[in-house]
């Protein structure tokens, strides 16, 4: 369901030609971290071509509905105008700094990018912690015989 939604996502920005982006949020069962919800973009985002800056108040307000539902932060998603996306330093600087100071007991939280080509290429997903970020494994179809 949320792999459709970042396809989705991809194919819109074509005629957005702006960046996006929005929240993850997530059931916690027997050690597992189920993404249940993407949420975003929202109409108070401030969005250009190559930047993107969320609106907070929206942002909180996702945080506190969908926490009463038992979804929890788990991290962010948002849209590059490259193929294949790459982290930026800000990116990186950014989640770090919302690692630190989120109140939460995760290992580390997700940063989705996705960019104008299609999945797997198009999408990168890390675990960043404090101080680094982990890029997870594309998931590659096996080729067709
Ligand atoms: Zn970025």
């Amino acid at each position: 369901m949320l792999w459709c939604a970042f396809v989705n996502v991809g194919a819109a920005r074509h005629w957005y030609h702006r960046e996006a982006g929005g929240q993850l949020f997530a059931r916690l069962r027997d050690g597992l971290i189920i993404v249940e919800s993407a949420t975003g973009p929202r109409w108070r985002d401030r969005r250009t071509r190559h930047t993107y800056e969320p609106h907070r108040p929206s942002e909180q307000r996702e945080i506190d509905e969908h926490h009463r539902r038992n979804l929890h932060f788990v991290g962010d998603w948002h849209t590059h105008a490259e193929p294949v996306p790459h982290p930026s330093a800000v990116d990186l600087q950014s989640m770090s700094e919302a690692f630190r100071k989120s109140r939460h007991s995760l290992t580390a939280f997700l940063m989705v990018i996705v960019g104008t080509s299609a999945p797997p290429e198009g999408l990168v997903v890390c675990a960043c912690d404090a101080h680094n970020a982990h890029e997870l494994s594309r998931i590659i179809s096996p080729a067709r015989t």
